[in-house]
């Protein structure tokens, strides 16, 4: 029998964590740790992430705020937006809502701006003092993995931990974090993607699983060996009519033949999604403490 890894949970956890540093920082006379984000164009799921950002940003105590842009805002004009947010000494950090309409060019964005602002981990100072093993802000969604892991004590050094797919924003992070030399890491890491030959052969040697390919119920039972841990960052909304929302939610992994031959499993919806949230929220925290020299 498998036990759920519990990111609902954990990070409800984390923000009564956070919640109460903020309290106790306002009880000295401190001002709130403030997060800002970009977001440009109406794309519905970027605006339900920069909402659940926003909310959960309130919801620990510290000031959130919005930038909203439509879609065919210049890339000058954005650049200028980061500027600002860099120069404002209220914002600690803030992130750009991604992905961004064609006709911008995402890695300029990026790279404007100011990698101790940066809390999503996505400059190139952040992504190589990262690869270093150095102090740095690290992208929101390896991070959760990394929380979920540790606090449910899984065992990693000398493990095989496969990861699926290589976005630099979930799968070459998670990938260079577990192969580093440190507690909750130490794994032997295989990186796969989509040229990949025979990945089923290369899963099933899986201690820990991690698959973030955005393929609905891509990895199936034949894929996962027996008793491995399985991490699943997928998210897709499937249209369904016997749903009141008319749709349900689901994962990278088919978790209806998967889970029962795992020993940890990350649910979809509660598993990786809320700890990527509460990561940021942390890193925000990080940011206003150094801001603050605290
Ligand atoms: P990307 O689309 O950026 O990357 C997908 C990766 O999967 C690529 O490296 C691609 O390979 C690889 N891939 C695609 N098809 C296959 C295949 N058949 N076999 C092996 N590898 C394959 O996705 P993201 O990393 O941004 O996101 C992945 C999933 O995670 C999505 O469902 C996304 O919605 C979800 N997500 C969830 C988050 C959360 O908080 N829960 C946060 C971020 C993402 P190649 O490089 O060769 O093209």
């Amino acid at each position: 029998m498998y036990q759920l890894l519990d990111g609902k949970s954990m990070s409800a956890t984390i923000k009564e964590e956070l919640a109460n540093e903020v309290r106790s920082l306002t009880a000295k006379g401190l001002r709130r740790p403030h997060l800002a984000a970009i977001l440009v164009g109406d794309d519905g799921a970027s605006q339900t992430y920069v909402a659940s950002k926003e909310k959960s940003s309130h919801e620990v105590g510290f000031t959130s705020s919005v930038y909203r842009y439509s879609a065919n805002t210049s890339e000058e004009e954005l650049l200028r937006a980061i500027e600002f947010l860099n120069d404002d000494d209220e914002v600690d950090g803030f992130i750009v809502q991604l992905p961004l309409p064609k006709h911008i060019n995402e890695q300029h964005i990026i790279q404007a701006i100011n990698p101790d602002k940066d809390v999503d981990g996505f400059t190139p100072v952040n992504v190589g003092r990262m690869v270093l093993g150095e102090e740095c802000f690290v992208p929101a969604t390896p991070m959760g993995i990394c929380t979920l892991l540790e606090r449910y004590n899984i065992e990693t050094e000398g493990k095989h931990c496969v990861v699926v797919g290589r976005s630099n924003i979930v799968g070459t992070p998670m990938a260079n974090l577990m192969s580093r030399n440190r507690k909750g890491a130490n794994c032997t890491v295989t990186l796969c993607h989509s040229r990949t030959a025979n990945l089923p052969a290369i899963t099933r040697q899986a201690d820990i699983l991690v698959v973030a390919i955005g393929k609905p119920e891509f990895v199936t039972a034949d894929m996962v060996k027996e008793g491995a841990v399985l991490v699943d960052v997928g998210i897709h909304r499937i249209p369904d009519e016997s749903k009141k929302s008319g749709f349900h939610l689901c994962g990278d992994v088919k978790h209806s033949e998967v889970d029962e031959h795992c020993s940890w499993v990350t649910p979809v919806p509660g598993g990786v999604g809320p700890l990527t949230i509460v990561s940021l929220l942390q890193n925000t925290m990080k940011a206003y403490r150094r801001h603050m020299n605290l």
